[in-house]
């Protein structure tokens, strides 16, 4: 990683906060669930959960690697899952596919959602002229947010997610921020564009928290199972027959052009530097491959103009206003009323010194926050 990320910060070594981080948390984490005990009182946990009920799990499936591979997972360990799709309107068709002939192979029941065009769309556009890094959180927050409805409706109390230490572990807090925070979506929203938002379920603050107490769980079942991406791609295309894509999440069209160009055409943030700052710690690539990859654009400048056209055209964006955009000032959700005082915790410690509390009482289950305090911890330790 480097000074892309305006808060990084190098220690004696010339080894940054983002490593030192990965390090840490992998230390403490990976130690504590990857061993057979961990999982097994995990799988137990969740099987004893429900049994009135069809499923024991919920998991939100994307046709991307990682929750294909948490929705297999959870199959080969006896769960009983419950596979949840969100469709923002921006699928490809390999994700759609992916996605069909997993669920036929493992027999799963899907349930995919439909978020309201309109409505999302104005939602976008408004995100997109927001003129912040945030025009993805949106997409990440109704997609929790669908999934905590789901299995609140079929009375589940896990949600399996694919995060994990193979691939991910480093994000600069800077590069995006309010995943959880519908106030922050909403006032985007309402001083930009001014339209309804009522057939999108956010989540609020309330609500979030109440689901926690009502005992829901998020776990990172990769977490577990030492989940080696380059393997498990494999494994799902002789399999299923998966499709793998090119970069990482791109399974949307939206998200493809939204990280590849617009970030880093507005921004200069490239995302590919966390990624691959990750393949480096854990040994899968070297300092100079990667840099030599970054050395490359991170979007294709013969399809450039395809792409730009077909976003422009769906979110019925002038190409003069998309222009005006890209040359706009650059702004931080700071801009806009927010519960960032509450949500962002790394920066708040009061808030910090209760999750931990709250975790050691097993108030609040793990994966919770987890990161947060995980950061809280390796600062701590920093002095
Ligand atoms: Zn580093």
């Amino acid at each position: 990683m480097d000074t892309t990320d305006p808060e990084i910060y190098f220690d004696e070594l010339g080894n940054c906060n983002h490593c030192n981080q990965l390090e840490h948390e992998k230390k403490t984490i990976l130690r504590k669930l990857q061993n057979q005990t961990a999982l097994k009182n995990l799988i137990t946990e969740i099987s004893n959960s429900n049994l009135n009920g069809k499923y024991n799990c919920v998991v939100g499936i994307s046709g991307g690697t990682d929750s294909c591979f948490v929705l297999h997972s959870a199959v080969k360990l006896g769960l009983k899952p419950l596979a949840v799709h969100v469709d923002n309107g921006w699928n490809s068709e390999v994700a759609v596919s992916n996605i069909e002939k997993i669920i036929k192979k493992l027999d799963v029941d899907l349930h995919t959602e439909v978020l309201d065009w309109a409505q999302f769309k104005n939602l976008q556009r408004a995100f997109l002229r927001s003129g912040t890094k945030d025009c993805e959180v949106p997409t990440d927050h109704l997609i929790r947010a669908s999934l905590v409805a789901v299995a609140k409706k079929y009375g589940i109390k896990y949600s399996l997610n694919g995060r994990n230490y193979s691939t991910e572990g480093i994000m600069p807090v800077s590069w995006s921020y309010g995943a959880i925070d519908w106030k922050y979506i909403k006032s985007v929203n309402k001083i930009i564009d001014g339209s309804r938002l009522d057939k999108l379920n956010g989540m609020n603050l309330f609500s979030q928290i109440t689901s926690v107490f009502q005992g829901m769980k998020s776990i990172s079942l990769l977490i577990y199972i030492d989940f080696d991406k380059e393997k498990s791609m494999e494994l799902l295309s002789e399999k299923y027959g998966w499709q793998a894509y090119t970069g990482k999440h791109y399974e949307s069209l939206y998200t493809k052009w939204y990280q590849g160009y617009y970030l880093f055409k507005k921004f200069g943030v490239d995302k590919r530097k966390a990624h691959l700052s990750v393949l480096i710690c854990n040994g899968n690539m070297s300092r100079e491959r990667a840099l030599a990859e970054l050395k490359t654009l991170p979007y294709d400048i013969k399809t450039e103009q395809i792409e730009n056209d077909y976003i422009k055209t769906k979110l019925e964006m002038r190409q003069s206003e998309v222009d005006e955009l890209m040359q706009a000032e650059n702004k931080t959700y700071v801009d806009y009323p927010n519960n960032s005082l509450f949500l962002n915790g790394a920066k708040n410690k009061l808030v910090l010194d209760t999750l931990v509390i709250l975790r050691q009482l097993k108030i609040l289950p793990s994966g919770f926050a987890d990161r947060a305090i995980a950061q809280h911890a390796a600062k701590k330790q920093d002095g």
